[in-house]
């Protein structure tokens, strides 16, 4: 009795330990196969930023520059914020905020749509009692979809800065789907980059995670987004 007692916190705790360190990172950079890969040349990768209410467009490229600065040098690929508009967070869930950005179709000048929602009053009370909360997603069918939740309120986010979780999609943005496997990270970039400069595109290359298949032109990602609004989707976090 005292024992299933004693176990069950430990247990909770064990759980929302494993759930926290999921959300964190992308995994621990793996130096020496980093050192084997050639990045090739410098390549950008365009966002166009959505914000929501009560986050300035100041704050939101310095927070791209901030997450993104380590990374960019590494791989020889920066980020260049192209647009910011205004879009007031339209759901609670990660799935109607999916929803919605899913319904933005991938304009000319951009490689990925990206949201950086505030917080809901929902958020703050999940928060606070300590449960592992979603503090940002990447569309699985195309991975050009995004969002992250930035600004801190809950115990969760002590641990896990804005910074880190913007990083963390970004990650998924490339195509990276699976956590902790860095050195497949590493090839997925370097695949990206070379099919862009062999194809002569100014469109970075996007990963459709459900057919397993490299979508190379906005055209192409466009289709897929009409294909999958309005039907269930999956999504990675
Ligand atoms: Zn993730």
């Amino acid at each position: 009795m005292i024992r299933a007692w004693l176990s069950l916190p430990l247990w909770l705790l064990a759980l929302w330990i494993i759930a926290m360190s999921a959300c964190t990172s992308m995994g621990s950079h793996n130096v020496l196969a980093r050192s084997g890969v050639d990045f090739g040349p410098p390549e950008s990768l365009s966002f166009c930023l959505l914000i929501d209410e009560g986050i300035t467009e100041r704050a939101a490229r310095e927070l791209m520059e901030d997450a993104w600065r380590e990374e960019g040098a590494l791989y020889g690929l920066t980020i260049k914020v192209v647009s910011v508009a205004p879009w007031p967070r339209p759901a609670y869930t990660m799935q109607g905020i999916l929803d919605a950005l899913l319904r933005h179709p991938l304009h000319p000048q951009c490689d990925r749509v990206f949201a950086l929602v505030g917080r809901h009053v929902g958020d703050v009370v999940w928060g606070l009692i300590g449960l592992p909360e979603i503090l940002g997603a990447v569309d699985d069918n195309t991975s050009t979809h995004g969002y992250a939740v930035v600004q801190r309120a809950s115990l969760n986010q002590v641990f896990m800065s804005p910074t880190s979780v913007v990083r963390h999609e970004i990650y998924h943005l490339l195509g990276c789907a699976e956590h902790f496997n860095m050195s497949g990270c590493y090839d997925t970039i370097t695949a990206m980059k070379r099919r862009m400069r062999d194809d002569g595109s100014d469109f970075f290359p996007a990963w459709d995670g459900i057919n397993e298949r490299t979508l190379v032109s906005r055209d192409a990602v466009n289709a897929r987004l009409l294909q999958v609004t309005g039907a269930g989707r999956t999504s990675q976090h």
